[in-house]
């Protein structure tokens, strides 16, 4: 088959974008006669002209003749042996032979099982660019002549800002059902639109979800979380009912929220629209902190009905292992966000002076105060709470140590 190419006059990829390790590694294997294509998300952030540090590298080479080509090389993976090229300082280049689609699982009782079991086999180039999930995710950059390789009309859905499958939607979803979380993150990080046939897969593939390992399952939600555009992910996953597959109970509640007041904003959303507003002013959060907000308000909501003399930790423990259980969240990360959810609760009820400084001496206690402003953020609500906790102890010794006529300065020198 031949590709569309896009000499380098034509495109505004540059070689100044990449940094001198893939360089490296790009030109050694071009002059050992190989192959050498930047591949994947590199080639699709640098046409876009997005900063990355993620370079993926496709060859013809063979996984033992790149041993003999690079000194510095790993060879990892069972299934599928893919070359890690190592740099001083830590730097990795991955780099890996083109395959062909990998070989379908046995079908199951009903008949239909197209969850891909081998994915291991050598192909040509344009076999390894048609296994790749998205149009936008199939291009090749060819430092032989710095021009474009483009055989799954790539470039033009780049233009069109949109994610669309390679091959038939429903196939590819069924054939690995990550697919579905990778396009709505994808989506949701560039701002681009899911193109028809590939969303109404997606809406009508979306059961098989839990068919992946929960690892991975955990890294793309947690991808969708930590990158740009988070509101709009889970509006999508929402919307396509995806969301109701991972995080039942989570879903659960954002539905009976419109269902009670048809007419106001998703608390969900909400949430995590703060979340981008802060991050694109500079913020960052821990995976704990984005968790706890994405749990805030159906959390602060069932305390309300808990009876009285509840054992809220206790209940807020079997809440969380139970809500994250799909995406196998860590105990550590678990714990943290318990505590989290503890002190927005402890914070927003007031009056309870007798935890305030041990809250404050928490290590935790920066994201407790950032939950807190989140909420406050996304429901205008709580400023009061908001404020008596921004409000630094020092501040307030300074306060008091005036009122007495103390110096803090002399103070300080006692
Ligand atoms: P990012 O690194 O920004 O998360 P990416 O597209 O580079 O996005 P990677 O996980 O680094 O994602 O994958 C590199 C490339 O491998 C992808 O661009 C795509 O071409 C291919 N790929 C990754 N996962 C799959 C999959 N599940 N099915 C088919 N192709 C895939
Ligand atoms: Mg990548």
């Amino acid at each position: 088959m031949k590709p569309t190419v896009i000499n380098r006059n034509k495109h505004v990829v540059s070689r100044k974008q990449m940094s001198p390790e893939v360089l490296k590694v790009l030109y050694r294997l071009h002059r050992t006669g190989h192959l050498a294509y930047l591949c994947g998300g590199g080639v699709r952030d640098l046409l876009l002209g997005r900063k990355i540090d993620d370079f993926d590298v496709a060859t013809d080479a063979e996984p033992r003749s790149l041993k003999k080509v690079f000194g510095n090389c790993r060879l990892i993976g069972r299934r599928f042996r893919i070359a890690h090229i190592m740099f001083k300082g830590g730097k990795i280049i991955e780099v890996s032979t083109f395959r062909k689609k990998g070989e379908e699982e046995e079908a199951t009782d009903d008949g239909n099982s197209l969850l891909i079991k081998r994915d291991n086999t050598f192909g040509s180039p344009a076999e390894d660019a048609f296994r790749r999930d998205f149009t936008i995710n199939g291009l090749y950059y060819n430092v032989a002549d710095f021009s474009i390789i483009d055989y799954v009309d790539g470039r033009a859905d780049l233009h069109a800002r949109l994610i669309r499958c390679i091959g038939e939607p429903n196939i590819r979803f069924q054939e690995d059902p990550i697919r579905i979380l990778r396009g709505i993150r994808l989506a949701a990080t560039l701002d681009f639109q899911v193109e028809e046939s590939t969303w109404e897969a997606m809406k009508r593939q979306c059961h098989h979800i839990m068919e992946c390992p929960a690892s991975r399952i955990r890294e793309e939600i947690m991808k969708t979380l930590r990158r740009k555009g988070s509101r709009k992910g889970f509006e999508l996953l929402a919307g396509g009912g995806i969301l109701e597959h991972l995080l039942p109970r989570l879903d659960e509640f954002r539905l009976a929220c419109l269902k009670n007041e048809p007419t106001s904003a998703d608390p969900l959303l909400q949430h995590l629209g703060v979340i981008d507003d802060l991050r694109s002013k500079g913020s960052e959060f821990t995976d704990s902190l984005l968790l706890a907000t994405l749990t805030a308000s159906p959390v602060l909501s069932s305390f309300e009905t808990l009876p009285p003399d509840s054992d809220v930790a206790r209940w807020l423990h079997q809440y969380l292992e139970e809500n994250f259980k799909p995406l196998a969240i860590p105990r550590v990360v678990r714990t943290h966000v318990h505590f989290l959810l503890l002190a927005l609760r402890h914070m927003l009820a007031e009056k309870r002076r007798k935890r305030r400084r041990s809250l404050r001496r928490s290590p935790l206690f920066t994201d407790a105060l950032k939950l807190l402003e989140i909420h406050c953020l996304a429901t205008n609500k709580h400023w009061s709470a908001l404020h008596r906790w921004q409000r630094s102890p020092t501040n307030r010794q300074h306060r008091r140590r005036k009122t007495k006529g103390l110096s803090p300065m002399r103070d300080a020198s006692k």
